[in-house]
């Protein structure tokens, strides 16, 4: 998947659109989702131009990929959720649902999430 540089994120990132951010290093930008699904829901996206898990996967940096991991633990951390528990859910693609083009993992926490996801027989 190419990246296009007009996707939602890519503008936050320039600084284009606001966001209401939790969290930025050189590696990665957190930020509040703008329609939560749970009490907390967050946003981490890294800093380069990557559009979906198996771009970030295959053509980020170790050190890319290091610091993206290591912001998600600081924000976990920062957000006080860690005892508590959450999930990260990264979309891919269509039957995923994916929305933005911008690699993100999403953190939900703040309450009981439930089960993973629905049986495909449901
Ligand atoms: P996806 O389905 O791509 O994994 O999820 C994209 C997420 O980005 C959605 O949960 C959506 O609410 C969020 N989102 C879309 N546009 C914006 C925006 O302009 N600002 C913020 N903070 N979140 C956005």
């Amino acid at each position: 998947m190419a990246y296009d540089s007009g996707n939602v994120f890519a503008k936050i990132l320039r600084g284009e659109i606001p966001c209401d951010k939790v969290y930025e290093d050189d590696h990665a930008l957190a930020f509040k989702d703008i329609r939560p699904q749970a009490p907390v829901h967050v946003l981490v996206i890294p800093k380069g131009p990557y559009a979906d898990t198996d771009d970030f996967a295959d053509n980020a940096s170790d050190a890319e990929i290091a610091g993206f991991f290591r912001a998600v633990g600081k924000v976990s951390k920062q957000l006080g959720v860690s005892d508590a528990g959450y999930r990260i859910l990264a979309n891919h693609g269509p039957h995923a649902h994916q929305e933005v083009m911008h690699f993100h993992l999403h953190i939900f926490a703040g309450r009981d999430l439930g089960g993973m996801i629905k049986r495909f027989s449901d």
